[in-house]
């Protein structure tokens, strides 16, 4: 045989195996590749064909790791209500990829408080941190936390919040101080309106003893509405008609549905009700709105209570329960003395809020010359009332009946 074509035929032999080989090695990578194929689209709800565990389903978040049920989303909610922020401070997205963006607004003090008991959970969790804070061009700062846990864990927490401004100092809830330029104190008025009272003399009597001309609004059907109003005047608090007017969700509520005055009523059962709420609420210095949300934007119907008002030396105060009311405006242009509730201290799910929304309801008074808020008989509206209310003074503001505060 000539050496050339030997070495041939050796290498050929030698190659066989080795192709072998390969093939072996691309089929279990073509298998390899279809089972992970068929797991991902498992993984993102898709159809597949293999029997995977529920558990391999990332569900909600992409982010679980299939061992252990961990969810990144969850243990930031977790820790950020344990150090206190509310749940509407937070707001949460998943990126493309399923990755976790949590953003969260909040206040300098509040962020330097929290950020080293933040950084200890997320550590003990075995999370890897990386924290950049920086100034944004608007001047807010934003700490953003670049978390890790594996592959799979991973996202963003973004917390956003302004450095205190000095000349904003009082906007937080530090006391106002003598510098603070505009009206002084005597001057900025704040007036603080108890709705849905008549069923509780003891709530009231809690108001009594604040020792404060705060306004409380009788519903005229509650069991005590009576009772209430005599006992409110005699100890200084201003009385005014909680009057039920129909909402654009009332079908859904049967609230406030006693005395309720409707858009469909006719002129003289309105008026009917409105002389039947007077006579049980002869102390009544003025009107607001309970719920009311179709009645106050409806033009006719608010033209009939507002010449009541007119007749009767009342005056109105608009609960704004809707951005469309007509009510204040129309009051105004019937010469009825009138105003508009600025600040809720207690809407539903915000009670944990309540000292806030006071701050705010201070700060607006600072501003304008004057504010009005409305809060409801919550134990958490009285206990943020009892321990800034007799500070008044130290804010920056004082305290006045709604009379006080409406324009002619
Ligand atoms: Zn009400």
């Amino acid at each position: 045989m000539h050496p050339a074509r030997k070495a041939k035929t050796r290498e050929t032999s030698r190659q066989r195996p080795r192709l072998g080989l390969l093939a072996a090695a691309l089929t279990c990578l073509a298998l390899f590749s279809a089972v992970w194929l068929d797991h991902l689209n498992f993984r993102k709800q898709k159809v597949s064909y293999l029997p995977w565990p529920e558990t391999a389903r990332s569900g909600e978040t992409t982010l679980l790791q299939s061992q252990a049920p961990f969810s990144l989303s969850e243990f930031l909610h977790q820790q950020l209500s344990q150090l206190g922020l509310s749940p509407e401070a937070i707001t949460e997205e998943k990126t493309d990829e399923g990755l976790t963006y949590v953003s969260v607004r909040t206040t300098a003090r509040d962020y330097r408080r929290f950020k080293d008991d933040l950084l200890s959970a997320l550590k003990k969790k075995k999370i890897k941190t990386g924290l950049k804070e920086e100034k944004t061009a608007s001047g807010e700062m934003v700490a953003t936390f670049e978390l890790r846990q594996n592959s799979r864990t991973r996202g963003w927490l973004v917390l956003r919040y302004s450095l205190p401004v000095q000349a904003r100092k009082p906007a937080r809830a530090e006391p106002a101080t003598a510098t603070v330029p505009g009206l002084k104190p005597e001057d900025r008025l704040v007036a603080i309106v108890i709705d849905d009272m008549g069923e509780d003399l003891n709530f009231l009597r809690e108001l009594i003893n604040l020792k404060v001309p705060l306004t409380v609004a009788i519903l005229p059907d509650s069991g005590l509405a009576r009772e209430s109003a005599a006992l409110a005047e005699k100890n200084g608090l201003e009385v005014i008609i909680h009057l039920p007017l129909e909402a654009f969700n009332n079908h859904l509520t049967s609230a406030g549905a006693e005395g309720l005055i409707t858009t469909s009523m006719s002129p003289q059962d309105v008026r009917s009700i409105l002389e039947r709420d007077l006579s049980l609420l002869p102390q009544a210095r003025g009107l607001n709105n309970h719920m009311g949300s179709k009645a106050t934007s409806s033009q006719d119907l608010m033209e009939i209570i507002i010449s009541f008002l007119r007749e009767k030396n009342l005056y109105f105060l608009d609960s704004k329960t809707s951005p469309r009311s007509v009510a204040y405006e129309l009051a105004l242009k019937k010469k009825v003395p009138a105003a508009a509730r600025q600040v809720f201290l207690d809407a539903d799910e915000d009670r944990s809020r309540v000292k806030d929304r006071l701050m705010e309801l201070f700060n607006l008074a600072r501003k304008n010359g004057q504010a009005i808020g409305i809060g409801h008989p919550f134990p958490e509206t009285l206990e943020v009332l009892k321990t800034y209310l007799p500070r008044a003074a130290e804010f920056g503001v004082k305290l006045a009946p709604v009379s006080a505060l409406v324009k002619n």
